[in-house]
Parts: structure tokens; sequence; C-alpha cells
């Protein structure tokens, strides 16, 4: 569509986020630069153009919808909180406007991924990194390995040694592996806002034969 790194990055800049984070499912809008690093990385290799995308914990959508900018055929947005596929919806419309892409095939799905029952060629996800559920990463990527032959999956740097071993029971591949600084949103009691960068890895795992 046209797009530079840049011009991808600013388009992703103006989604709407949260605007009432629920702690509880770990809400945090991916940062569109590092969105941006991700998906245009992803493009390059050839795994977004044409193909048919889940977007795991979707939550405001902003990977699913990069994907559909650089010209996913087909992108699933899932998510356990209907509130929060509602923003996904109304920046999908947002997009719609200015962008070509009517022609992809767009769902919306509020379900716990642990339900879903759909495969795709490629999945993109930045779960809850299990800060308040241990292992609230784990359960999206044991359903992502039984969806698709190619995941993106972002988590806490700490997660590293368990994406090795994770992915290796599973007989994936890390083919793909970036470091990038993720700020987080902290919205204070004094109504300051403060931010807070960690460091997270973007894996990209490929099924091996
Ligand atoms: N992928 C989005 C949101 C990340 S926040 C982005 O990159 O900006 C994590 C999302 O996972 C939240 O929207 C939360 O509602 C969702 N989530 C948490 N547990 C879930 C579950 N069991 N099933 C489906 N979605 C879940």
């Amino acid at each position: 569509m046209g797009f530079t790194k840049k011009s991808f990055a600013v388009e992703l800049s103006k989604l709407k986020v949260f605007l009432k984070p629920k702690e509880k499912l770990e809400q945090y809008s991916t940062d569109s630069e590092v969105a941006a690093v991700v998906l245009w990385d992803a493009a390059l290799r050839g795994d977004i153009e044409g193909k048919n995308v889940i977007d795991l914990g979707a939550g405001t959508g902003i990977l699913g919808l990069g994907a559909l900018l650089l010209g996913a055929k087909k992108v699933t947005f899932v998510d356990i909180d209907n509130d929060a596929l509602n923003i996904a919806k109304e920046n999908y419309e947002t997009i719609k406007k200015d962008f070509d892409i009517e022609n992809a095939e767009v769902n919306f799905l509020n379900l716990d991924v642990e339900n879903l029952e759909k495969k795709a060629e490629v999945v993109v996800q930045n779960p809850p990194f299990g800060i308040k559920d241990e292992h609230a990463d784990k359960k999206f990527l044991e359903k992502a390995f039984t969806i698709a032959p190619v995941i993106y999956s972002i988590h806490m740097l700490e997660s590293k040694k368990f994406i090795e071993s994770i992915s290796a029971d599973f007989r994936y591949e890390i083919t793909a592996f970036e470091e990038l600084s993720f700020p987080l949103k902290q919205t204070l009691k004094h109504h300051t806002k403060k931010i807070h960068r960690i460091m997270v890895g973007t894996w990209r795992l490929e099924k091996t034969n």
C-alpha cells in the first residue's frame, strides 16, 4: 500500500489503545514502533502479503490491523474481552476509510484462545506476559503451535529459555529473534503518567518437518 517503514509506524500510532485496561487480563497495547518493526520484518520474509493470519489476544488490534495494511488476505482477531474487540473494530473501520483493504476477509472472535478451533498460515501475538498469571503466555504458545506453521510472538526477555524449550517440545525452530525495548504506560494514582520500559523479545517460530 505504498508504505515506508516510517509511514507504516505512523499509521499504527494513530490507532486507539485500551481505554480502561483490565489489569487481570494484562491489557497493554503493543507500542506502535515495536509493532511496526515486527510486522515490517515479517512482511519482508513473505509472511504477511496474501496470508491468512490469526491475531491471538488481539486486544485493540494493532498487530492484526498492521498485517491487513501490509496485505494479509484474511485476518481473525481473537480476544476474551469484548470491550477490547470493540476498540479493534473501531480501529478497523477507521483504517478502512483510508486504505484499500476491503477485499481482505476480517473476523472478530470473542473467545478464550483455549477454545479457538481455527487454523491459519501465520499467528501474530503479544500475549499477556504472565505477570499476573504465571502461565498466561504458555497457553497462547500452545494454542499457536496447533494453529499455524509460522508464529510471531512477543514475550518478556526473561522468558527466553522458556520459549526455547517449549518451541523445541512442539518441534518449532526459532528462525529469528530480536530484543526490543517496550514502553509500558502506567497511570499512577497521582494522575501522573509514567512510562516504564521493559525489555522484550520478538520470536519467529517455524514448524520443522
Ligand atoms: N495483542 C494486543 C493486546 C495485547 S494485551 C496488542 O498487541 O496490542 C493481551 C490481550 O490478551 C488482552 O487484550 C487480553 O484481553 C487478551 N487475553 C488475555 N487472556 C486471554 C485469553 N485467555 N484468551 C483470549 N484473549 C486473552
